[in-house]
């Protein structure tokens, strides 16, 4: 896991920027610095509830060999040096919030809107969004629809809405015992169930999690899910069955259920944009798709030749910058400046 953490804003409020990237992965973040150095200010969506993209979320602990000068970095690694490198432009980040629509104001600036009711309005913005944004893969348990959103919830969006509840998270990877270990304080009661006894999570959090077993703090059932009980979307009690074959009702008010994340294209693509392959066109000078003003890179970007690399994005951030800068300051001039010998570069890579 990366070890930075970022200052989350409050969803729901209403935000003026240059610049709204969707999708805090590597090359959303490194946009912020090529952005930055050209006096651009920024806003950040994504739907995780951390930034990285899928170096955090796919890869963190792997070694990526290629990124240029540094000989072996993992993706938390990655995802680290890259939130320092941006932290004196001040970026302000929407994790845990899809970006669901886009629409022109009358100015012809834009108006992105989240699904947690944020809105930003920007001249600019910039599609990072990969391979499309995170979604829950929904285990296959009968009648699930009927409890989601409502009792079942495959992501915690808000902490508190989880106070007092009797919950059972099920799942045996690093958001099930990392959900178990933060809500416990805050829970009336915490149970976990995994098929197997063994987790895929951090070892650390998972002797913790261990920790408060032995305690009675937590429950734990090694078990499969056979059944959900409850009425009008009200869960009640989730009937399991133990390897040899014993059948219980464990009960709860509220069940968790951390079965992995799958990528989807989702709201990008009702944004009017022309997409090849379900990635979004755009050209290889500014990487601007086909509506003015909004520009696309890293790997949700389509061009002949595309590689999905990190390198690739990055060089895709700094060209995507210049052609930002004419919508940002329609009457300034750009100069083009190396950071060794321009100062005022220097100054606001420094000014944290
Ligand atoms: C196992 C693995 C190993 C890899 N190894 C290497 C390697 O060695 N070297 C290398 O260069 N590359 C490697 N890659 C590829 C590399 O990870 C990608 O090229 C890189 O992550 C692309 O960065 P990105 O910022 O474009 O997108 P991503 O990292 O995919 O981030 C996009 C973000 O956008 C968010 N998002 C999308 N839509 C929305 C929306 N509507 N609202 C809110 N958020 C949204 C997503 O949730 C996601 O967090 C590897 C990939 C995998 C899976």
């Amino acid at each position: 896991m990366a070890k930075q953490s970022v200052e989350n804003e409050k969803p729901g409020g209403k935000h003026q920027t240059d610049v709204v990237i969707i999708g805090a992965g590597p090359c959303g973040l490194f946009a912020v610095f090529e952005l930055g150095l050209l006096g651009i200010k920024t806003h950040i969506v994504d739907i995780l509830d951390k930034p990285g993209g899928q170096c955090a979320e796919l890869y963190p602990e792997k070694e990526i060999l290629d990124i240029p000068a540094i000989k072996s970095i993992s993706g938390a690694q990655l995802t680290d040096q890259l939130l320092e490198q941006i932290e004196p432009f001040e970026p302000k980040f929407h994790l845990n919030e899809m970006a669901v629509s886009l629409e022109k104001n009358a100015d012809g600036s834009w108006c992105l809107a989240t699904d947690m009711g944020t809105t930003i309005q920007a001249p600019v913005i910039c599609v990072a969004a990969g391979g499309g944004s995170f979604q829950p893969k929904k285990p296959p348990i009968q009648g699930i629809d009927s409890f989601e959103d409502q009792s079942i919830f495959y992501a915690v969006r808000q902490k508190e809405r989880f106070k007092d509840k009797t919950i059972l998270i099920a799942g045996g990877g690093d958001s099930a015992v990392d959900w178990a270990l933060n809500l416990h304080p805050i829970a009336k009661k915490v149970s976990v169930i995994h098929r197997r006894p063994d987790f895929r999570a951090a070892p650390d959090s998972v002797e913790k999690m261990k920790a408060l077993v032995a305690a009675g703090e937590i429950d734990l059932h090694v078990a499969d899910i056979k059944q959900l009980n409850g009425t009008s979307g009200q869960i009640e009690a989730v009937t399991v069955t133990s390897k040899d074959g014993e059948e219980k009702d464990i009960s709860c008010d509220t069940m968790l259920a951390f079965y992995g994340l799958t990528m989807k294209l989702g709201p990008i693509a009702e944004f009017g944009l022309n997409l090849t392959e379900n990635r979004v066109a755009v050209d290889t000078e500014k990487f601007e798709t086909s509506v003015p003003s909004i520009f696309c890179i890293g790997d949700m970007a389509h061009y002949p030749g595309k590689l999905k690399l990190i390198l690739s994005g990055f060089h895709e951030s700094a060209l995507m910058s210049h052609g930002a800068f004419h919508y940002v300051f329609p009457d300034k001039k750009l100069k083009f400046q190396h950071t060794t010998s321009a100062k005022g570069l220097q100054e606001k890579v420094s000014s944290s």
